[in-house]
């Protein structure tokens, strides 16, 4: 991949985008999409023009959690225009392909999709471009880096120990491309009682990244999170005072 990365074409801007923000994981099920989604609203409350891209070609989430299902209408110009809601543009190809659709793509096609997500869209204007992406660190995450200038990423792990391994695999891919980051979640190592408060920890260790310059954010395992995330309304849209909305306000107030 490395030895791919070298032989880079030409990056090109996306016109109109200001800033791309990649997060990141190195395993499924971690919450990626669910910290993607909540800092896009966070950076849109905070008064940034914002899109989300889901990168995630073959599980895409940004659908459900967004609530935009629809297809994108296209423009005079044949480009795509990204559905919006919670003042959040965002396109997936879970808009262009049937829910019972499956997608059986080698490499080059994948890259070519993204591409076409990218670029085959009316993003501008834009400050900040997020890019959810598929765990690990494959084509997908080359193609971004290869074709597009990216200001930084944010990394997602839970505090086990496998995920956290391949974080920090994950962290010196990016840091060999040049790719700053910018920021490490920490997604639920711990969870508070709604009755009596107690803090609950479910990991005796926090994860602790010492190579990386980056703070740390820990968000809890909450229910609130993951029925808002099935209900397709962030939690910090749904809950905009809450210890959520500040602790994602404090991740989009790093970048
Ligand atoms: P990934 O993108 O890493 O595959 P998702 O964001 O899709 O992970 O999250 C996987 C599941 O975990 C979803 O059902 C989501 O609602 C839930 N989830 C994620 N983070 C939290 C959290 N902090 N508290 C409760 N549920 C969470």
């Amino acid at each position: 991949q490395l030895l791919m990365a070298r032989n880079l074409p030409k990056k090109e801007m996306i016109f109109g985008v200001k800033d791309i923000i990649v997060v990141a994981s190195g395993k499924g099920g971690v919450g990626k999409s669910t910290i993607a989604a909540n800092l896009a609203c966070t950076l849109a409350k905070l008064g940034k023009r914002v899109g989300l891209l889901d990168g995630d070609i073959f599980g895409p989430s940004i659908p459900l959690l967004m609530n935009v299902q629809s297809e994108p209408l296209l423009n005079d110009k044949d480009r795509m225009i990204p559905p919006e809601n919670y003042n959040v543009k965002c396109l997936s190809m879970g808009m262009l392909t049937p829910l019972d659709g499956s997608i059986i793509w080698r490499g080059p096609l994948v890259m070519s999709a993204i591409q076409r997500l990218l670029k085959g869209a009316e993003w501008g204007p834009l400050d900040i471009l997020v890019v959810d992406t598929p765990p690990g660190t494959g084509d997908v995450h080359l193609s971004l880096n290869q074709h597009v200038p990216v200001t930084g990423v944010i990394l997602v792990s839970t505090p086990h120990t496998a995920s956290i391994q391949v974080t920090i695999r994950g962290a010196k891919m990016y840091e060999k491309m040049n790719v700053p980051i910018l920021g490490v979640v920490e997604n639920m190592r711990y969870s508070i009682c709604e009755n009596c408060k107690n803090r609950m920890e479910f990991f005796k260790k926090e994860i602790s990244i010492k190579s990386l310059p980056s703070k740390l954010i820990s968000i809890p395992l909450d229910a609130h999170i993951a029925d808002c995330s099935e209900a397709g309304v962030p939690v910090v849209v749904k809950y905009p005072n809450s210890e959520y909305a500040n602790l994602f306000t404090r991740l989009a107030k790093e970048i």
